[in-house]
């Protein structure tokens, strides 16, 4: 199959939705990263989605829709009025949330599970897509399963080529990591995957929020999370990854240290600026602070497998914020291979 990647133009986006009418699968942007898109009301075109990223079948997908009307076919109950706040000061937003599932949701995309996760994005081509296809759009981030989400589409191109019939190109995401995925069918919102819509900005809404055990630590033996994303390994480059946590001058010492018993093909990662710390030693900078790493982590791992590095030493940031989600992926990466100096 031939993959076409265009830019967002109305002629672009016209097409991709009468592929994913067609019954198939489209990478598109979002705020988070880029997604990979089918008609979430047909089976068949979503399991082409699962084929497509080599996905695991007990790995839900989020729905994404483009107004708030289309979703009350989608779930069942009553939206909470905590829910509702939620979705009023967060949507169009990076937040994914969790509601008991209707029968329209076939089980391909909640796998199996009687929930569904329903978003809708900020970008604004995404939900012009949604738009144009008329439908719901399941999606996860488009690439294969157990690489780094992709954040521009020449990532999704790298994963994707000859997989699926189109990607459409809307430059470099803004947010850089996945949705925040907040199950609200209890009483307290609860945080399962952390991400741009912080626990801190949920809990001014919310009241409170609670942010699941297992989004800092790896789990157990047949321990089963309540995101069934978080089981497999995910956002992994191919060397292995080592975090150091600690005041920054102690952080870069036990870096270089490493660094120089490691030999050629070792990589640091650091924010600007510490980058000084690391003298002639190879670095790549992560920007000024967890909301650039947030956006370049994903490309910077990808970008290390590139430089065939073996072995990445990389600073943490502060778990506040979106720090937190930082932290959840390069921790996720890392296998939570954290040495704390
Ligand atoms: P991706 O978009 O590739 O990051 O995948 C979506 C992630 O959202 C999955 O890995 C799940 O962990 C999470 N998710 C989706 N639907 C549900 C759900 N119904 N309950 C809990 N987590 C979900
Ligand atoms: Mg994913």
């Amino acid at each position: 199959m031939l993959t076409k990647v265009e830019p967002c133009t109305e002629a672009a986006l016209r097409q991709a939705a009468e592929w994913i009418r067609a019954g198939e699968v489209v990478g598109f942007p979002t705020e988070t990263v880029y997604g990979l898109g089918a008609d979430a009301l047909n089976p068949q075109a979503v399991r082409k989605i699962f084929a497509a990223k080599g996905r695991p079948a007990d790995n839900p997908l989020i729905v994404h829709i483009a107004e708030l009307s289309q979703i009350r076919p989608l779930i069942s109950g009553e939206i909470s009025d905590r829910a509702a706040a939620l979705a009023h000061a967060f949507w169009p937003g990076p937040l994914t949330m969790i509601f008991p599932k209707s029968d329209r949701i076939p089980q391909e995309v909640s796998a199996g599970l009687d929930t569904v996760g329903i978003r809708f994005p900020a970008n604004e081509d995404a939900r012009r897509l949604i738009q144009a296809c008329g439908c719901p759009i399941a999606a996860p981030s488009a690439n294969r399963s157990g690489r780094p989400s992709p954040t521009t589409a020449a990532h999704v191109l790298e994963d994707m080529d000859g997989r699926i019939p189109m990607i459409l190109d809307g430059g470099p995401c803004q947010v850089g990591l996945e949705s925040t995925v907040l199950d609200v069918t209890g009483e307290i919102p609860r945080v399962l995957r952390p991400g741009g819509v912080t626990p801190e900005m949920i809990a001014q809404v919310a009241g409170s929020c609670r942010v699941d055990e297992s989004v800092m630590r790896p789990l157990k033996e047949g321990e089963k999370p309540r995101s069934p994303g978080m089981k497999y390994r995910h956002y992994a480059p191919k060397g292995s990854l080592t975090i150091f946590e600690g005041a920054p001058e102690d952080v870069a010492r036990e870096i270089c240290r490493a660094y120089d018993a490691a030999g050629e093909n070792a990589l640091i990662l650091a924010l600007e600026a510490h980058v000084p710390l690391y003298g002639g030693r190879r670095v790549v900078s992560l920007g000024l602070d967890a909301v650039d790493m947030a956006r370049r982590l994903f490309d910077e791992l990808r970008g290390a497998d590139e430089m065939g590095a073996t072995q990445i030493f990389s600073e943490a940031v502060p778990g506040k914020g979106i720090g937190l989600a930082v932290m959840n992926r390069l921790g996720r990466a890392a296998a939570f291979h954290i040495e704390q100096v």
